[in-house]
């Protein structure tokens, strides 16, 4: 299938050809047809499958086509993102997409000064890309109105649940025309969102890719069985390896991600943090060093990770292991993206075992240990781990088989070659 084949017009194959997109990913193959079709749509997707360009394009061939005369007098067509990160994004994915159309967009989102968000909207926007909290301040400060909005996208809606904004969601829906196309997008159902699911949209199209169980097929995953006090030894033994460029990697606490960052700041590698505590501007600051490769490590917790897009993102270290599996697969889900090939190893230790073994039999997955490391675990021995439908892996954690035997690639097996 090529994007030709989708009947998109001749602006936006230009702009895919010049982003180097060839083909349409799963999502984008099902979902660009519905939404050009005018029907509503309920995407579970996480991201990394190309879900911002399966409403993204649609949108700008519609409004290309619906508003021959283009006053940029009222906005359009509305989408709703949850984190600051995941607005600009989309901001950026709509204007590579549409730099041959006038269409124009802006993005509003809080923790920074309100000046140049409504100068903008001033000047008037066709498509508006909002997180919900400055959405409703500026609405009710008068400077937006959403009465000709003909298409609202609802994004990433578990994470909105998961961050407490989902009220503030609801306000946002209440103030839209009943008139409109709908596209929900979630990487997860809980009742909550499937109940506000089935109250705004009306007999939605239904596409599904990459259930949140299965991880993604172009990431090859090791882990390291290890001592919790010998983490950062290992983590910097690791980073030796040179062809780790870009590495993401998690904490469970925005204390740890601290505490990492200082340890490779000792151990000479360039690395800043990203979570919550961090100021939005101290956030875009370490995300814009890290995708201008100013420095090499993202340490990051889920919370401010998620919907983190980071082209040529190459590996993702857990140094420590999530308690709710799924995490494991959307913290994974940052490598390999849109069909690259990417790396995802575990620190494993002794009191994550139990959460090790969770991911193990959510996954049903066999991921290989890697062996002969200098940091081995000495807390326990042979671990049996039992998958559902017969699979078993034994896992080995004393069986060193010595450091330096003449294996260089330290990630070792899972392993489609780079
Ligand atoms: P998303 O799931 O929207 O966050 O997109 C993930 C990444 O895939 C982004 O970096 C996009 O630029 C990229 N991408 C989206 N669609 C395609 C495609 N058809 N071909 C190649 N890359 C794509």
């Amino acid at each position: 299938m090529t994007f030709s084949e989708l009947n998109l017009i001749a602006p936006i194959l230009q702009a895919l050809e010049k982003e180097g997109y060839k083909n349409p990913t799963p999502i984008q193959e099902q979902a660009i047809p519905i939404v050009l079709a005018r029907r509503d749509l309920l995407g579970c997707a996480q991201t990394g499958t190309g879900k911002t360009a399966a409403f993204a394009i649609p949108i700008l061939q519609i409004l290309h086509s619906e508003h021959a005369e283009r006053t940029h007098k009222n906005i359009k067509v509305l989408i709703l993102t949850p984190t600051r990160e995941l607005a600009i994004q989309i901001g950026e994915s709509f204007a590579a997409y549409g730099a041959h159309l006038r269409l124009k967009h802006t993005v509003i989102f809080g923790g920074v000064p309100q000046g140049a968000q409504t100068q903008a909207l001033n000047r008037g926007v066709d498509i508006l890309i909002a997180t919900p909290g400055r959405l409703l301040d500026l609405m009710n400060q008068g400077y937006i109105n959403l009465k000709e909005i003909s298409i609202f996208v609802l994004d990433e809606a578990d994470r909105m649940l998961d961050m407490g904004f989902i009220h503030d969601v609801k306000r946002v829906i209440a103030k839209l025309p009943h008139q409109r196309q709908t596209l929900f997008f979630s990487a997860t159902m809980p009742p909550e969102i499937q109940k506000l699911s089935e109250t705004i949209l009306t007999k939605p199209e239904k596409v599904e890719v990459t259930p949140a169980a299965t991880t993604a097929e172009t990431v090859s995953q090791t882990v390291y069985m290890v001592d919790k006090k010998d983490k950062k030894q290992l983590l910097n033994f690791v980073l030796q390896d040179k062809s780790i460029t870009r590495v993401l990697v998690f904490t469970r606490t925005k204390h740890g991600a601290d505490k990492v960052v200082k340890d490779l700041d000792k151990a000479g590698i360039s690395a800043e943090a990203i979570h919550g505590n961090k100021s939005q501007n101290a956030r875009q600051r370490a995300l814009n060093n890290f995708k201008e490769g100013k420095i090499r490590a993202l340490i990051a917790t889920d919370i401010a990770a998620r919907g983190i897009d980071v082209d040529l993102l190459s590996h993702v270290i857990n140094y420590e292991i999530p308690e709710v599996p799924e995490t494991y697969v959307h913290r994974i889900g940052r490598t390999g993206r849109a069909g690259a090939s990417g790396m995802a190893t575990s620190f494993v230790d002794d009191e994550e075992m139990q959460d090790w073994r969770n991911i193990l039999k959510l996954t049903a997955q066999k991921i290989p240990v890697v062996e002969g490391h200098p940091y081995p675990r000495t807390a326990s021995g042979q671990v049996q781990i039992n998958l559902p439908k017969n699979k078993e892996v034994v896992h080995r954690p004393n069986a060193v088989a010595g450091f330096n035997s003449g294996n260089k690639r330290r990630f070792t097996g899972g392993g489609r070659a780079r």
